[in-house]
């Protein structure tokens, strides 16, 4: 299991709630690693996904409820939240999850494809043609984040399942990439860098030579065989 959470709401709050999520998820993807099939399961379950969507579903939905909790009492953490993109693997068969705007991008043959779709004010405005993706780029709300683990009981997180193949490479990186990186320069990237660490130092190096605003998290992700990844 793979994660990227980039905490929202102060330096305080947004680094609790990172965390919070990053444990959360990493807990209950280790607590239900010996489950059965889904109709043995304790709690209820979505039949549009397979297990490890489900799996992955139950991490954030609890990530959630434990943002709340900390929230009660906490004066210095109220309002505080957190994205998160999370990849299950079991072999080439993977599991995907989203909430806000960190993203997932899939690398095969020569070609970068997006699998997450933001959860912000400007992504909301580009597919109502609203908004161009340059104007979007430059627009002072491009920070908006329109879900969150947040905390709040209306929690909708988007999960996908998916097939990998050998060869290919998976990026979970946070906004602080993406915002200012554009996918053809991300792609461009991924090209000329094989090797993951060096991958990643270029997406840092280039998202800073590009103003980097912000942090800039990045994960990527080689898979070798069918066996592993
Ligand atoms: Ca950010």
């Amino acid at each position: 299991m793979f994660v990227v959470a980039d905490g929202m709401g102060g330096h305080v709050g947004g680094e609790v709630a990172s965390e919070l999520a990053v444990t959360e998820i990493q807990n209950i993807v280790e607590s239900t690693a010996e489950l059965g099939p889904l109709d043995t399961w304790p709690v209820p379950f979505d039949q549009s996904l397979g297990r490890d969507g489900n799996r992955l579903q139950a991490g954030f939905d609890n990530a959630n409820r434990r943002i709340a909790q900390h929230m009660e009492g906490a004066e210095n953490l109220r309002g505080m939240a957190t994205t998160a993109v999370a990849v299950l693997l079991d072999g080439v068969q993977a599991a995907l999850a989203h909430v806000g705007d960190s993203r997932a991008y899939l690398y095969r043959a020569d070609q970068l494809t997006r699998l997450t779709s933001d959860h912000s004010w400007v992504e909301e405005q580009m597919r109502a043609g609203m908004l161009t993706e340059a104007a979007a780029r430059e627009h002072p709300w491009r920070n908006i984040v329109t879900k969150a683990l947040s905390g709040s009981d209306d929690l909708q997180v988007d999960v996908a399942e998916l097939e990998l193949q050998p060869g290919d490479r998976l990026l979970l990186c946070s906004d602080g990439l993406s915002s200012v990186l554009n996918d053809s320069e991300i792609g461009d990237i991924m090209a000329a860098n094989h090797d993951l660490q060096e991958g990643c130092d270029e997406f840092v190096n280039q998202a800073n030579a590009a103003g980097g605003p912000d942090n800039i998290t990045s994960l990527l992700l080689h898979v070798a065989s069918a066996a592993g990844s």
